[in-house]
């Protein structure tokens, strides 16, 4: 059966307000839908009611609606002096400028001191630049901690919300991953919510129970598919250099897109991300299976030549 995505609801990107970095717009699929006509208006104003309350969404089936753009997302963590992570952004955006029209969709999430200088050197490339966590506060007594609101000031446009090292280490369960995204959203900020089993979990058979309960518990209302991204990482496919086998991933990320439906406005247009040891060396395999659009990658986004090289399985 065709993949109903490939004639899913015209994309409706949400990136708006002040922009001061220049990345805050993208080609081919994010900037905001031009509204030029009765249907695109339509769809601005009343996309979540009509969406959510029908999740069929037949109102539009029959309009051809372009395929979901892969997102290749680097999450740098805790990596990246100021010289060497403004050489490896640089570079980044000078490729993916030097190469024009391209498949994909590229993002770093730098370390946050990083941020702003990574978004000033490559504001005015498609490069988009995004946090790695936010607090559910716009401000406030909260030391140590960054908020959405502060993260746009910095020039980013998506934030990773949920990742596995905030569950385990930082005690975060699925009710503050889906405030963190509703904070990211009230900012303006495309949230990356995090999902994915233990290898414990994996093993008793849980796989599929966990990570669509991680799903439904991790979006908050209001998300849709232009301002909410998924990721499964298999924690234990997290630096390990293991990575799930293709059908490990199909199985996932297909229980991942059922999930969706009536959780999320437009679901089908919503990008599932696959994470966990992704390398130049697999990506392609991993790249084509059904209901992977795109990548989030930790080590192999610290060397341009490896991200490129991932990137360049989706051009
Ligand atoms: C990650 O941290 O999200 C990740 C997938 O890391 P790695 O690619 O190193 O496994």
């Amino acid at each position: 059966m065709a993949d109903r995505s490939r004639w899913a609801c015209r994309w409706r990107g949400i990136i708006g307000g002040a922009s001061h970095s220049g990345n805050r717009r993208f080609p081919g699929g994010l900037g905001r839908a031009s509204g030029g006509n009765r249907r695109a208006r339509l769809l601005d104003s009343d996309i979540r009611n009509i969406v959510c309350s029908d999740p069929i969404n037949t109102w539009n089936e029959m309009e051809p609606m372009p395929e979901r753009r892969k997102l290749i997302a680097g999450n740098w963590k805790m990596n990246g002096l100021h010289a060497a992570g403004l050489e490896l952004a640089t570079d980044l955006s000078k490729r993916l400028a030097a190469a024009g029209t391209v498949g994909f969709d590229m993002l770093v999430c730098p370390p946050a001191t990083l941020i702003h200088p990574v978004a000033q050197a490559v504001a005015g490339t498609p490069l988009a630049v995004g946090g790695q966590d936010c607090h559910v506060k716009p401000s406030g007594a909260h030391t140590g901690d960054i908020s959405a609101a502060m993260l746009v000031d910095a020039g980013c446009a998506f934030v990773i919300v949920g990742h596995s090292e905030r569950r385990q280490n930082h005690g975060e369960d699925d009710a503050l991953v889906a405030a963190k995204a509703a904070a990211a959203h009230a900012a303006g900020l495309i949230a990356i919510i995090c999902v994915g089993e233990t290898l414990e979990q994996r093993e008793a058979g849980q796989a599929l129970d966990v990570v669509a309960s991680q799903v439904a518990g991790s979006i908050p209302s209001r998300a849709d598919a232009a301002n909410t991204v998924i990721a499964y990482e298999p924690v234990w496919a997290i630096g390990t250099g293991k990575t799930a086998t293709s059908a490990d991933v199909a199985e996932v990320h297909a229980h991942v897109r059922a999930t969706l439906a009536g959780r999320i406005g437009d679901p089908d247009a919503v990008r599932i991300l696959y994470g966990g040891s992704v390398k130049p060396s697999n990506a392609a395999e991993l790249m084509a299976v059904d209901h992977v659009d795109g990548a989030l990658v930790g080590g192999a986004s610290l060397i341009a030549d490896d991200f490129w090289g991932i990137a360049e399985t989706c051009r």
